[in-house]
């Protein structure tokens, strides 16, 4: 756990909007089915360090201080948050970072790795054989006589630190409600946030993969490694992933642009704009019962 020392670590380098906030969104097609639905703005808690990321990397980046070790070494494809996140942490807490990249080279970089070298992080690259096999002690020598010792965090940053912080997610939620509701990429988020819930509440996470059912099991052990039990109060819905990672379809690009007429929030598509689709498509084939709060946590 961090204490007063490390909360002054933090809060001098970056300033952090926390507890993030929560709105109600007012929106009939929930009304008519009696469905209250809340926002968790995570996506506000800072412009470097979006909603999960900072939550994933907090205690991460205490325990490397802790450690003495100045570089964080990471996985992550071309596009990933998570790389751009530990960018641009290390830019903030003084890391030197490297990222190691799933697939080739391609110049000019797209403007993820672009943001990413701008925060001073070196880029390598693995082949997609390599990057599948990226847990061989061989790739880790190295990599440590490359860039020296070093703090790694896993692909997508999700490890039992990850864990921990997404855990006190919902402790910050002072409305009553009853299930809560996130994106799922590599399942941290998930694994924390309904490891985190009082009695009596659920989560419920949207794969935004195709052939993401893996993530059960990868969800369990995320939480056995963080508190040692599974708890039972989360499942995944396999059902919204337009056809996988960072796949665009034309219904949910409508839905995203009359959510935006709506509401005036543009949803990322990549995460967020796939989890609210699904929400209001359950809301709309009454698998909510009526008189249910929903939290949706925008994690970007
Ligand atoms: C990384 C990311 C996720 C996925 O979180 P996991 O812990 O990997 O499941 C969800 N939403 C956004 C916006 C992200 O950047």
């Amino acid at each position: 756990m961090t204490g007063v020392a490390d909360e002054t670590w933090w809060s001098e380098r970056v300033r952090l909007r926390l507890p993030s906030p929560v709105v109600e969104l007012d929106d009939d097609r929930l009304a008519r089915h009696g469905v209250r639905l809340l926002l968790k703005r995570d996506d506000l808690i800072h412009p470097d360090l979006p909603g999960n990321k900072w939550r994933k990397l907090k205690y991460n980046l205490v325990a490397a201080r802790e450690r003495n070790l100045r570089t964080l070494v990471t996985f992550g494809g071309a596009y990933s948050n998570h790389i751009r996140a530990v960018a641009a942490a290390g830019a903030h807490f003084g890391f030197a970072t490297v990222g190691v990249i799933r697939g080739e080279q391609h110049l000019p970089l797209n403007p993820s790795l672009a943001y990413a070298v701008e925060r001073g992080m070196r880029l390598t690259y693995l082949d997609r054989a390599g990057y599948r096999d990226k847990d061989n002690p061989e790739l880790l020598a190295r990599l440590r006589s490359e860039f020296g010792e070093h703090y790694l965090l896993p692909e997508g940053g999700s490890n039992e630190l990850a864990v921990r912080g997404c855990a006190e997610l919902p402790a910050e939620i002072t409305e009553p409600f009853d299930v809560i509701c996130v994106p799922v990429g590599t399942g941290g988020t998930l694994a924390g946030v309904a490891a985190g819930l009082a009695p009596g509440r659920s989560a419920l996470g949207f794969s935004v993969l195709r052939g993401g059912q893996f993530l059960d099991a990868e969800v369990e052990r995320l939480q056995t490694r963080a508190g040692g039990s599974v708890t039972e109060n989360w499942r995944i819905e396999y059902n919204f992933h337009f056809g996988g990672y960072a796949t665009r379809r034309p219904e949910l690009d409508t839905f995203v642009v009359d959510f935006a007429d709506r509401h005036g929030l543009t949803l990322d598509p990549v995460y967020p704009a796939k989890m609210m689709y699904g929400i209001f498509a359950l809301v709309a084939a009454g698998g909510f019962e009526p008189g249910t709060t929903i939290v949706a946590v925008l994690t970007g």
